[in-house]
């Protein structure tokens, strides 16, 4: 059964076989390159597109000599090498990064409460630590 509660997907472009690389680097690597983007998505909070060398024997663990195609991703610039990682190129391009995605949180947290204040806030009905409700005067800072 999937640990996934439904909220967590990766999207993969549709077209990534028009990829030089993709398509230079042959099928089991285009796999091991998949397995990745999955691994990077399972594990996203501090890895924005990086990939442990150590979670080479999880996300290849289906795909023979897959140190082999591993360094054909390397050597195609698909996967860059960095010490104990391979950065995924255009990672960052294609998905948000935590501060991105942390900003984004922080603004639908901010609507939240401004929703909430539109809904439920009032003269008679203000809330302390309301900042719509201090700007109408209807609380003090
Ligand atoms: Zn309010």
């Amino acid at each position: 059964m999937s640990k996934n509660d439904g909220s967590i997907f990766q999207k993969i472009d549709p077209w990534i076989n028009d990829d030089d690389g993709i398509r230079e680097a042959g099928g089991m690597a285009k796999y091991l390159y998949i397995e990745g983007l999955l691994y990077v998505r399972r594990n996203i909070n501090g890895r924005d597109g990086v990939i442990p060398k150590y979670a080479l024997g999880e996300i290849g663990k289906d795909i023979p000599a897959r140190d082999k195609h591993a360094k054909t991703l390397v050597r195609l610039g698909l996967w860059i090498d960095s010490k104990d990682c391979w950065e995924v190129r255009n990672w960052a391009k294609w998905n948000k990064t935590e501060d991105e995605r942390r900003a984004l949180s922080e603004q639908k947290r901010a609507s939240g409460r401004k929703g909430a204040h539109a809904k439920w806030h009032s003269a008679d009905k203000s809330e302390a630590g309301c900042r719509w409700c201090v700007e109408k005067g209807w609380v003090m800072p």
